[in-house]
């Protein structure tokens, strides 16, 4: 919602100003000094686009109530106009430097004002659909368009920030590379769309096996790497792997009314990543040692996990 925030010691020009701008359709609130204006900010920022503000106000004045909202850390712009007796150039220039948008002396003109208000609402609309544009194009440029997980390039980049947390809090995270059997036969059957559609109910089934703070990403074609933080045991990762391997394994796929007895293999591992670790490279190895294992499940007939390594110590460094 488009509110504005009316901020002046003198009630009178608070009224007047607030009939004003209800008139012309606007949601106002009110309030009598910087300090008070401060309060009604945070508790309605997301809802506050524009603050029009007395500069000499008791408690806090406009000056330092404009300071203190620009140094909040707000969802989305909010829109400063200044209006004040004070008229000289200097007063005007420290107004704009203390982050006002606008500078308005009074006595003002109410047509001007309204005008002015519709500069800075316009202006805050702007900030905020280029806001949902980059958020679109973040969106866009981080998922796997088929599957909804994350891309590649988004995965590497997530598991390297896991990878980081895990150094600093002295954790660990596992890695599973999981990838569907035989499915260039799917494909070459039911054609490319089933194939798609397999891939789809896969994720699925293989994000319900997830919680919403693990990772799960496309790495290839048919190919998916899951990232769990928190996780050392071989016992528990193996029964993680299991689970999701028999998620997918228990149940047909059924596209189109076929039923598709769809498998997957799975390698594991487990990253307990140092804060001298080149992450980059960590990644690499630990990927390299998942997708041996993932061969070595292939090997031994698919359908199964195998993880990696004997011990509990992670990926070789
Ligand atoms: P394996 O059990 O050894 O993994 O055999 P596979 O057939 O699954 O493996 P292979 O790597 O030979 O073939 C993978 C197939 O996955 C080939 C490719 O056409 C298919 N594929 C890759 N990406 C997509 C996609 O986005 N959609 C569909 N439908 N198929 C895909
Ligand atoms: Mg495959
Ligand atoms: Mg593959």
């Amino acid at each position: 919602m488009e509110k504005v925030l009316i901020v002046d010691d003198d009630a009178v020009t608070a009224v007047l100003l607030k009939r004003m701008l209800e008139k012309e359709g606007f949601q106002v609130i009110l309030a009598e000094n910087g300090k008070e204006g401060l309060k009604a900010f945070a508790e309605n920022q997301k809802d506050i686009s524009l603050i029009i503000t007395d500069w000499l106000m008791p408690e806090m004045d406009g000056l330092e109530m404009c300071q203190k909202i620009r140094q909040m850390k707000t969802e989305h712009y909010v829109y400063v106009i200044f209006l004040s007796a004070k008229e000289n150039k200097q007063d005007i220039v420290a107004g704009l430097k203390a982050g006002a948008d606008d500078y308005l002396t009074k006595p003002f003109s109410h047509e001007e004002l309204i005008a002015r208000v519709n500069v800075g609402l316009r202006i805050v609309r702007l900030q905020q659909e280029l806001k949902k544009a980059n958020h679109h194009l973040e969106i866009l440029a981080t998922t796997d368009m088929l599957t909804g997980v994350l891309n590649r390039r988004a995965l590497r980049q997530r598991l390297i920030e896991e990878l980081e947390r895990c150094a600093r809090k002295e954790t660990s995270l596992c890695l599973f590379m999981a990838d569907l059997d035989h499915f260039k036969k799917i494909n070459d059957t039911y054609g490319h769309l089933v194939g798609d559609k397999v891939l789809q109910e896969v994720v699925k089934r293989l994000k319900q096996n997830l919680r919403p703070y693990d990772i799960i990403g496309r790495y290839g074609g048919e190919e998916f790497v899951i990232g769990i933080p928190e996780i050392c045991y071989r016992q528990i990762i193996r029964d993680i792997a299991e689970r999701i391997r028999q998620s997918v394994a228990n149940t047909p796929i059924i596209i189109n009314d076929t039923e598709l007895k769809i498998t997957i293999s799975i390698g594991g591992t487990v990253a307990k990543p140092r804060l001298e670790d080149n992450m980059e490279a960590y990644l690499e190895k630990l990927l390299k040692k998942a997708d041996d294992a993932l061969y070595e499940a292939k090997q031994k007939g698919r359908n199964r996990v195998i993880i990696a390594g004997e011990s509990n110590e992670g990926a070789h460094r």
